[in-house]
């Protein structure tokens, strides 16, 4: 993509009401913009790197047997007053029709899959079944001042597991952790991101976590001294060792909640009625497991454990480019043309390029903003360079001049 098509430019400075580094520099980027607190327009830069996060998620997913599905955001009244969370759930958002009629905006999506799901399921032998969607969620946050990580609408993708019996269920939640750990690697945080044991609340003795560290984080994770497991806040009064290798010291860092699992009870499949019949003809309640992933958490989450005073910087795996090729202003001729070529050439290579092409911006400002862009690679083709280019990492100081053939090959 051509820089100069772009029509965000980036912006020196943040907006003044925006506290949240992830924010401020998704905002001055171009990759987002804020309509009202708590609610985002994805850029053409940001909605790239959305779409890379969605897609390696719904790879996880599939892998794991998932049928993706996309559920309503309007919801009748009636499915959330058979489970109670009408009155008891603080953040719904309700509205209300000009018949008066009164609807949910789906904050999460038990109240439709399970109705959905008593349809389908009679016998053993519909389970397991696993269904998930990727999909907006409407939340009444009161304190959304955190950018991406605490939106009032935002990007979600909610699992859901049905079982014959627990067994099988807590096998598939186990695995289902393991998943999720490989996603928070592809994503560049897996090391700083905590399997973290907390507390089910109404639906479960307990659930887990996936705490990632930042100073950004609205929660305190104590960590194990010797392993990697973390406890939540809420749980460390009544569980003074670790659940894994026993060690009793723990250290307290500040973290967000990127994704969680929960085991249901008997919750939500005894509203709605959701049974099947066994082996031997017996009527059973269906075993339920829930999974979460926020999309656009885990995208601010990143930008908040990888930034300099430059900007952020993006891994690989879901950078909006992975390179980010500048021509450096110039009157001679030749030096467009060479600029054009690699472009193309990268491009035919399969290799993901914004091409700064602009006129009349000088070096310096094209360097800061691909350093507050934070593509993986920076590509320089000058007067200087001649036929070769010049190539950096973001993350790196060193510079290198290569032909075009040897950054292809450094690439792949
Ligand atoms: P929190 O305690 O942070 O409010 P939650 O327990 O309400 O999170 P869930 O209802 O389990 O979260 O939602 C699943 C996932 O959705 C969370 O792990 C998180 O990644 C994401 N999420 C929840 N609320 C928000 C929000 N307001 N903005 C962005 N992402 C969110
Ligand atoms: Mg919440």
């Amino acid at each position: 993509m051509k820089q100069s098509k772009l029509f965000i430019k980036t912006k020196r400075e943040a907006p003044k009401d925006e506290e949240a580094i992830n924010a401020r520099l998704l905002i001055r980027a171009g990759f987002i913009d804020k309509l009202m607190a708590g609610v985002y327009t994805f850029l053409p830069l940001g909605l790239r790197t959305l779409k890379k996060i969605e897609n390696i998620i719904r790879e996880e997913m599939n892998k794991a047997g998932g049928q993706e599905v996309l559920m309503p955001g309007l919801q009748p009244k009636e499915n959330w007053v058979k489970t109670g969370r009408w009155d008891s759930m603080d953040d719904l958002y309700k509205i209300k029709d000009a018949s008066g009629r009164e609807f949910a905006l789906g904050p999460t999506h038990e109240e439709v899959v399970f109705p959905l799901l008593k349809n389908v399921i009679f016998s053993y032998k519909d389970l397991p079944l696993y269904v998930y969607q990727i999909q907006n969620k409407f939340r009444m946050e009161l304190r959304a001042k955190s950018g991406l990580l605490r939106g009032r609408e935002f990007l979600m993708k909610d699992f859901y597991s049905f079982h014959t019996d627990e067994k099988d269920r807590d096998d598939y939640y186990d695995f289902m952790a393991k998943v999720y750990k490989n996603i928070f690697d592809i994503l560049g945080i897996g090391d700083k991101t905590h399997y973290t044991l907390a507390s089910g609340g109404t639906f479960s003795k307990y659930s887990h976590e996936f705490q990632t560290v930042t100073d950004a984080g609205e929660d305190t994770i104590h960590i194990c001294c010797k392993c990697e497991m973390a406890i939540n806040d809420d749980i460390i009064k009544e569980n003074k060792s670790c659940p894994k290798c026993g060690e009793s010291s723990f250290s307290p860092k500040k973290a967000i909640e990127v994704g969680n699992i929960f085991k249901l009870k008997e919750k939500f499949a005894d509203d709605f009625g959701l049974k099947f019949k066994d082996k031997d003809g017996m009527e059973k309640t269906v075993i339920t497991g829930c999974y979460g992933i926020g999309l656009g958490r885990l995208m601010g989450a990143v930008v908040e454990s990888s930034y300099d005073e430059k900007g952020m910087i993006w891994p690989e795996s879901i950078a909006p480019f992975q390179v980010h090729l500048i021509r450096l202003t110039t009157n001679d001729k030749r030096q467009t043309i060479f600029a054009d070529k690699i472009y193309n050439a990268l491009q035919k290579s399969g290799v993901e390029v914004l091409y700064d092409d602009r006129e009349d911006i000088g070096a310096g400002e094209k360097f800061a903003d691909a350093d507050l862009i934070g593509i993986p690679w920076r590509a320089v083709v000058s007067e200087r360079t001649g036929n070769k280019i010049e190539i950096k990492k973001r993350n790196e100081k060193k510079t290198r001049l290569v032909s075009e053939k040897e950054f292809i090959k450094t690439l792949k």
